[in-house]
């Protein structure tokens, strides 16, 4: 699907929600798609990605952005607290925080740089134990020790919901959670779901095969 078919159907997903279209950034999820199909979206004129490995970001980035110089990157997938250096020199946004070592290691970085991406806070919802996540119950006594320990500016909350369970829920539930804590950002939403997300509050959607085709592998 091109990038005006995605485009058009978030739009008119926030307008039947009431929502300004403006308010939902698309994510072009670009790991694993050969380098010609990234250029191709980035020429169209779209300049916000994600990329789900540090690795794989450090491989095609740099080059991208110099000669697209006002994308952004976003990363969405797990963060190795020894990866979090190149991990700052490389993402405008950081959708997997996940665990108080990370945050310590993150504060440490930001402190000494003077600058912070933009960070969601990855929910588990599903409770699910192959997946990263905090545990719903244990989300706001987090958030809280974001701020008093390690004075980091959280700007909203990230899922990813169980494959076999309708998505809706896990969305509904993750704006609850980030209204109670005063959260306006919500990363919800990805290719074959992204239109229940916008009707539900997201902001970021993370779509990947929709708009890039199907990934060979990862
Ligand atoms: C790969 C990935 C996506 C995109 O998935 P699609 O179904 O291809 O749109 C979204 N979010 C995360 C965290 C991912 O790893």
């Amino acid at each position: 699907m091109s990038l005006s078919d995605i485009q058009s159907r978030i739009d008119a997903a926030a307008r039947a929600a009431g929502r300004a279209p403006e308010d939902v950034h698309l994510i072009a999820v670009s790991k694993v798609q050969p380098n010609a199909r990234v250029e191709a979206v980035l020429r169209d004129g779209h300049r916000l990605f994600g990329e789900n490995r540090v690795q794989e970001a450090a491989s095609k980035w740099p080059d991208f952005r110099a000669a697209f110089p006002d994308t952004q990157v976003h990363l969405i997938g797990p963060l190795q607290t020894n990866k979090v250096k190149q991990a700052l020199d490389l993402f405008d946004a950081i959708h997997s925080l996940d665990r108080p070592k990370l945050a310590a290691r993150l504060a440490r970085e930001v402190q000494a740089r003077g600058t912070c991406p933009d960070l969601f806070v990855q929910v588990n919802t599903g409770r699910e134990a192959q997946k990263a996540g905090v545990l719903p119950e244990e989300l706001d006594a987090f958030l809280e020790s974001c701020r008093r320990d390690y004075d980091l500016p959280v700007s909203g909350l990230m899922v990813i919901p169980p494959v076999e369970e309708h998505p809706s829920l896990h969305f509904a539930l993750l704006r609850t959670m980030a209204e109670r804590n005063g959260l306006r950002g919500l990363s919800m939403g990805m290719s074959g779901d992204f239109e229940a997300a916008i009707a539900l509050g997201a902001t970021h959607v993370r779509v990947g095969s929709a708009l890039f085709g199907a990934r060979s592998a990862g």
